[in-house]
């Protein structure tokens, strides 16, 4: 799919404010119009969308805009900060504790990319915080969830703490936060399972092993290609797991990513990584200001 930058919708504005040589509240009217038309489809949330666009018009009305000789980039650069501050403007670093084992446990829906990422993570660990993780494979539902994640730790050369899928996700997590400290594996990355659609069994289930795994990082998978189904999403996650971030994978596919805006506006928690690539080095922590250039195209 196509899209079409703001600065190309600002353009045909600009070149008639141009010709007129005075910026009207009429012409921000019309600007706001297109930052709208922009914002919806990169696929941020309708009200999200609305109030954004009040807050900006706002700003536009001020001197910087009105005076400007140049108003459709000023317009812009007001967007593009105020997305970036939406976004949490830094980038938020994973929790780690000074009590080892960081506990993460990854939550999301099947699909998503929790297994995939939980290895991206694990690796990434590594590499920039000198962390020994411990994979633990604790889907215990999905086929294949398993064998996946042993495929993927033997790849990247850490270990794998699985109880095959006879045993409940509470006492394998039990075990294997035993097991990280016998072996001084300062990292536990949790797997956990997903389904097809959220509902009060999986939601339990969470619950009870968030009881047992105390994390310090709860950490939800989105998948960014679906878009407005991934901000009800990261809602409900939120909302019953009080998560502590969010991965946003598949940000290598064709979408605007608009997704981010709204589950950070809708949840106030930070996206902590991007998943860029199928591969296992394809994660990346995540930029707001980046975000905010790629949404606005
Ligand atoms: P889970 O059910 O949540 O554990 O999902 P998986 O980890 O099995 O991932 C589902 C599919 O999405 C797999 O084919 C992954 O290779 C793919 N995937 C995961 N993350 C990314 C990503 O960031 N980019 C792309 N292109 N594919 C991804």
């Amino acid at each position: 799919m196509a899209f079409e930058g703001l600065g190309e919708r600002l353009q045909a504005t600009m070149d008639r404010i141009k010709g007129k040589g005075k910026v009207t509240e009429a012409d921000i009217k019309v600007m706001m119009r297109e930052v709208r038309l922009a914002l919806l489809e990169a696929d941020v949330n309708f009200k999200v969308v609305k109030s954004f666009v009040n807050d900006v018009k706002e700003r536009a009305l001020g001197q910087d805009v009105m005076t400007s000789l140049t108003p459709g980039q000023q317009v812009i650069k007001i967007v593009r900060d105020e997305l970036t501050a939406l976004m949490g403007g830094e980038n938020s670093r994973i929790n780690l504790s000074n009590k080892p084992p960081t506990v993460i446990m990854m939550v999301g829906l099947q699909g998503a990319g929790k297994t995939t990422t939980s290895g991206k993570l694990a690796l990434h660990l590594r590499k920039k915080h000198n962390k020994k993780p411990l994979l633990v494979a604790g889907d215990i539902y999905r086929p294949a969830a398993i064998d996946q994640l042993q495929t993927v730790g033997k790849q990247i050369d850490i270990p794998v703490f699985d109880m095959g899928d006879k045993v409940s996700p509470q006492e394998i997590v039990t075990n294997a936060l035993q097991h990280a400290r016998d072996e001084h594996l300062d990292t536990v990355i949790i797997d956990t399972a997903g389904r097809l659609h959220i509902d009060e069994t999986l939601m339990n289930e969470l619950k009870e092993v968030k009881g047992i795994a105390k994390p310090d990082e709860i950490m939800l998978v989105v998948d960014a290609m679906t878009g407005q189904d991934a901000v009800n999403v990261a809602e409900s996650f939120n909302d019953l797991l009080d998560i502590t971030g969010v991965t946003l994978t598949k940000l290598d596919g064709d979408t605007r990513g608009g997704a981010a805006l709204s589950i950070r506006s809708v949840t106030e928690k930070p996206i902590k990584f991007a998943g860029m690539s199928e591969k296992v080095d394809g994660l990346e922590p995540f930029h707001p200001d980046r975000m905010a250039q790629r949404i606005l195209g």
